[in-house]
């Protein structure tokens, strides 16, 4: 089950997230929360080390 990179929650089907390739290296897909989405947290690529909004 992939987790949120911004806060680390786990990604349940029942809740909106967003999925997409690290716009740096495009070989880590991201996966980010609802929350993290709306509050504009952080996340960093485990590959590459890119931080983005
Ligand atoms: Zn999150
Ligand atoms: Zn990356």
């Amino acid at each position: 089950m992939p987790t949120c990179l911004g806060c680390g929650a786990k990604i349940t089907p029942d809740e909106k997230w967003a999925k997409f390739e690290c716009p740096n290296c495009g070989q880590i897909t991201i996966w980010r929360c609802e929350k993290c989405r709306i509050f504009g947290r952080e996340y960093k690529c485990p590959k590459c080390g890119f931080v983005g909004p």
